[in-house]
């Protein structure tokens, strides 16, 4: 079984992800996270928001930013004037090119459909015989330019071509946008060529109607982002919050996007929770404010406990960027299917606040009437977007938290999450269910409780209870036993060394608050 396979089973057998209306058969691209899953995510928001929003101040002094600034919250509604829509360019651009395969009846995106075409080896100058068949090989991200990824496709395609021998492959770009290099081309699983559609521009946003009429005047769209609600929001905000440049807006809640081909677990769904913030700024700053986003958001991760390593800040080359962004870089994850975004942190210039004042009539420059200032100045401010996903973020901890090991002879799969963002931070277990341990144990299950989640466990054999800690991710178990109804002290086991010390009831608290931190 592969990384992938076996996180998939625990977390539907811990209670972490549970396929949407599994009893129904499921919906594509949609999950639920049961009891374990949604303390989880939880979690990681809280981290978001208490780092990003609450006790900002303290990542600043750590990362040196610039100045000081102040970031305010918001919670703005899914469904909005559709009207921000078509100010963002989300009616008219927010698209990716669809194909479909004929014969299979698979639904690909076009980018992200690597062709290859056959030469043969030893032949310098490349040129593809005129006859000679294509093959499609599927991709994620459409990043056909990264050396290991295209040596996954070219693995993947010796699969569909039996006996390569002496030829090699090489990739054609948009070969799908050409009739006669599509007619050549083997989609995926397909027994023939030409199967494939010509690229078809599919809009991803989800639409419905407000009211009781369904027609063009009461179309509504659910958001596929939420960030356009805080640039709607930018004078509201402005003229009741106090604030001043620079400063962030941050919200946090589920987009919807009708994804093309939802995949790899949670990775690419079609309802999916976003962390997002527009950070505001002058326009002479904000080279600087975005290498501060930037590196923040990197470390962010790193000191949630992610592998160094496995996380990559990106940058993007000049040709990817959007017409309007400055900069932009991604934070890659390593995960089992392939290197892939996290997040995205953007100097997207003053493009949405000059969209939304073109489009809603409104003045929304800022106006700078600092007191020294003689002169006051109105302007657009630049924005800073670093724009994450709850769900992948959350995915990329589980990876990274999974682990095989073994403990005195013992094989086990323990979840290392950091302390933190573990659903449950201790279990507690009476030794046996005799000699008032029980009681004790409840009361102390009580007690705890008022702190942090916690759990109760008495069934089974004390190793059988401790696995299934160590698959839900629980940093501590308590154990009484015996020693505790005479001096009242319990056993602490910690998860990741499974070292055992011996503690006064009325210090389990401090002792594990501490690790939360
Ligand atoms: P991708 O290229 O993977 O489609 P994107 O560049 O379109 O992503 P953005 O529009 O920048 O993504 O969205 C910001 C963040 O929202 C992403 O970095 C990701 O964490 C999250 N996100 C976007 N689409 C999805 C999805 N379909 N499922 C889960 N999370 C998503």
């Amino acid at each position: 079984m592969d990384l992938m396979d076996k996180l998939v089973s625990l977390a539907k057998r811990r209670g972490f992800i549970f396929p949407s209306s599994e009893i129904y058969g499921g919906l594509n691209g949609c999950w639920d996270y049961g009891p374990m899953g949604v303390e989880l995510k939880r979690n990681v928001k809280e981290a978001w928001w208490q780092d990003m929003v609450a006790r900002h101040d303290e990542t600043q002094a750590i990362d040196g930013a610039p100045s000081a600034f102040s970031m305010v919250g918001l919670d703005s509604s899914i469904l909005m004037n559709p009207r921000v829509w078509e100010a963002s360019g989300h009616v008219s651009g927010f698209s990716d090119p669809m194909v479909d395969c004929r014969e299979t009846r698979n639904r690909y995106r076009a980018d992200q459909l690597v062709i290859f075409g056959i030469v043969k080896d030893n032949q310098n100058n490349i040129s593809i015989d005129e006859n000679a068949l294509l093959f499609a090989s599927p991709g994620e991200l459409g990043k056909t330019n990264d050396n290991e990824l295209l040596a996954h496709h070219k693995k993947q395609a010796k699969k569909t071509i039996k006996a390569l021998g002496e030829f090699k492959l090489i990739q054609i770009p948009n070969a799908l946008a050409d009739e006669k290099l599509r007619a050549r081309t083997i989609a995926p699983s397909a027994s023939k060529p030409g199967t494939l559609t010509e690229p078809r521009s599919f809009n991803l946003m989800f639409q419905t109607h407000v009211g009781a009429l369904k027609d063009n005047s009461s179309a509504a769209y659910l958001r596929p982002e939420t960030a356009q609600g805080i640039f709607a929001n930018f004078k509201n905000v402005c003229d009741t919050a106090r604030v001043r440049l620079p400063f962030g807006i941050a919200q946090l809640g589920k987009a919807f996007r009708n994804e093309i081909n939802p995949r790899n677990f949670t990775f690419r769904s079609r309802e999916f929770e976003q962390m997002e913030i527009e950070f505001f700024c002058k326009p002479e700053e904000a080279d600087d404010w975005y290498l501060y986003w930037r590196n923040s958001r990197y470390e962010w991760y790193i000191n949630l406990g992610i592998q160094k390593d496995k996380l990559h800040l990106r940058e993007h080359e000049t040709d990817e960027l959007a017409h309007y962004a400055k900069s932009c870089a991604d934070v890659e994850y390593e995960f089992p299917f392939g290197v892939s975004e996290l997040e995205g942190i953007a100097n997207r210039s003053n493009f949405d606040l000059r969209q939304h004042m073109e489009h809603s009539g409104k003045d929304l420059r800022y106006l700078d009437d600092l007191e020294q200032e003689k002169e006051k100045r109105r302007f657009l401010p630049y924005v800073i977007e670093p724009s994450a996903g709850a769900d992948r973020a959350t995915l990329a901890f589980m990876c990274n938290a999974y682990t095989e090991d073994e403990i005195s002879g013992e094989k086990r799969t323990v979840m290392k999450f950091h302390p933190k963002l573990a659903p449950i931070k201790a279990a507690i277990f009476p030794l046996v269910k005799k000699d008032g341990m029980p009681d004790k144990a409840l009361s102390i299950y009580r007690q705890l409780r008022t702190h942090f989640p916690v759990s109760y466990d008495e069934k089974g054999a004390i190793g059988r209870r401790y696995r299934r800690q160590d698959e839900a991710g629980t940093p501590f178990c308590v154990t009484i036993d015996g020693e505790t109804m005479k001096d009242d002290t319990v056993t602490l086991r910690e998860r990741d060394t499974c070292e055992q010390i011996r503690l006064p009831i009325n210090e389990i608290v401090e002792h594990i608050v501490e690790q939360l931190i």
